[in-house]
């Protein structure tokens, strides 16, 4: 079915999510002449927050958005992984660059928070129009055009509705229902939350496991603050999204109490961490992202987890794809069919990436996958050319599984 407007009207678009997949998809649409308004439940962009990587298909948006040079700039370039025992001694180290095709100039890691400013600095004095501190409360799609009642009362309709909204996603809750049924826990938890830099670290992430629990720390660059997290297994999601602060801190100190390392004075400051992030290490999994007028992009639609460490370059990739294709049909329903068929294969290549046996190399859940890693390590330590063994080919093919179309 057409749009029911009358042809050269514009179509009216509400994405809900301002980081990285919503602002990237407002460019877009609002360049093909739609009129776009994004709702983002933050009273401003959230800037700040931990590395993240686009890498490989999503550089190639980040070019078409002219965007190229200023995230090159941004790259924080992290020199290796290093890996510690319980008294801090080096087990081994893994250069950064090695691994992720750095040194090819497909793999840029900048902080989260430069990105999304980059974005909504893109896309700020445009026709777009921001609706900060405010959300979705309800939705109806009547075939004609989506009703929306917002939470501060206002009452609008659209075209089209794009949840751009995360994880734990407003839009897909209200459309097609309960988180649960698309959320697939893969068997970790995590906190994150920032800590003096007390120990001189610089450019590298430091990890400490044991078996099923893990501790560690980025160095951003020289910041004044890491990011540290503790990780550990459980077989059953330990909380949810509505979870307790002070029940999961408990939890987490009770598991990590006989840690070596760094351990006990993570444990502290996570207990006064004032920026204290928890959640699943999940990802989210749907047969189908649309419903009438209404579809999902980014981590809502097929969040990978960090352990892909692909979500923002899928978030950007599904949105220039979602706009192009909108763009290209007047229809919606075809329009997110062809959507769906263009990137699905990279997105569910890229979500594979998490669940592979080499994951354990970072998150050795039992004694026998430490032993596995160490052993690794012990090879990289004895051939200095070794590193290049690791080169993750797998991965790399997964970041680059889309060629992306052209539009406009
Ligand atoms: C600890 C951690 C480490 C990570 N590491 C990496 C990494 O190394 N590399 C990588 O590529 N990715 C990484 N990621 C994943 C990456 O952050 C996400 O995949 C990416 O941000 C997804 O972008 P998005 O725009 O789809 O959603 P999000 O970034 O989650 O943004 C959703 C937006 O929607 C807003 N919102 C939520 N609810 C509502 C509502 N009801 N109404 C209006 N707005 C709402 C939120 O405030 C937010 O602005 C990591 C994630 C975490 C948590």
């Amino acid at each position: 079915m057409s749009s029911h407007l009358s042809r050269g009207a514009r179509r009216r678009v509400l994405i809900s999510g301002a980081s990285i997949a919503g602002p990237t998809l407002a460019y877009w649409l609002d360049r093909y002449g739609f009129a776009v308004t994004v709702v983002e439940r933050a009273p401003t962009v959230r800037s700040g927050g931990y590395p993240i990587d686009i890498r490989g298909t999503a550089l190639k948006v980040a070019e078409r958005m002219g965007l190229r040079t200023q995230i090159d700039a941004a790259h924080i370039g992290s020199r290796s992984v290093k890996f510690v025992g319980r008294a801090g001694e080096t087990l081994g180290a893994m250069p950064i660059y090695e691994l992720t095709a750095n040194d090819l100039g497909q793999d840029v890691e900048l902080p989260r928070g430069v990105l999304t400013d980059m974005l909504y600095g893109l896309t700020r004095n445009t026709t777009i129009r921001y609706r900060f501190g405010d959300s979705i409360e309800a939705i109806k799609d009547d075939g004609e055009e989506v009703h929306v009642r917002f939470k501060s009362g206002a009452q609008e309709r659209y075209d089209i509705v794009i949840g751009a909204d995360g994880l734990h996603s407003n839009t897909r809750r209200l459309v097609f229902g309960p988180e649960t049924t698309y959320n697939h826990y893969l068997g970790f938890a995590f906190n994150l939350f920032s800590m003096p830099n007390d120990l001189g670290l610089s450019r590298e992430a430091v990890i400490y496991a044991e078996p099923g629990r893990i501790a560690g720390f980025l160095a951003v660059r020289d910041y004044p603050d890491l990011f540290a997290f503790l990780i550990f297994a459980a077989d059953t999601p330990p909380f949810g999204q509505h979870a307790e602060k002070a029940e999961q801190i408990e939890r987490t100190a009770a598991l990590f109490a006989d840690g070596g390392w760094q351990v006990p004075r993570m444990v502290e400051a996570m207990r006064h961490a004032d920026d204290l992030f928890f959640d699943t290490v999940s990802q989210i999994r749907m047969p189908v992202w649309s419903k009438g007028r209404i579809v999902l992009v980014g981590d809502a639609a097929c969040a990978p987890s960090f352990r892909a460490g692909q979500g923002s370059s899928m978030a950007m990739v599904g949105a220039y794809v979602l706009a192009g294709e909108l763009a290209r049909h007047d229809n919606h329903t075809e329009a997110f069919a062809a959507y769906e068929r263009t990137v699905r294969p990279y997105m569910e290549a890229n979500q594979a990436l998490a669940t592979r046996d080499t994951a354990s190399i970072l998150f050795p859940r039992s004694q026998q996958e430490l032993d596995a890693r160490d052993k690794m390590l012990a090879s990289l330590r004895s051939d200095q050319s070794g590193a290049t063994k690791y080169r993750d080919a797998d991965a790399e093919a997964a970041h680059n599984a889309l060629k992306l179309p052209v539009y406009g």
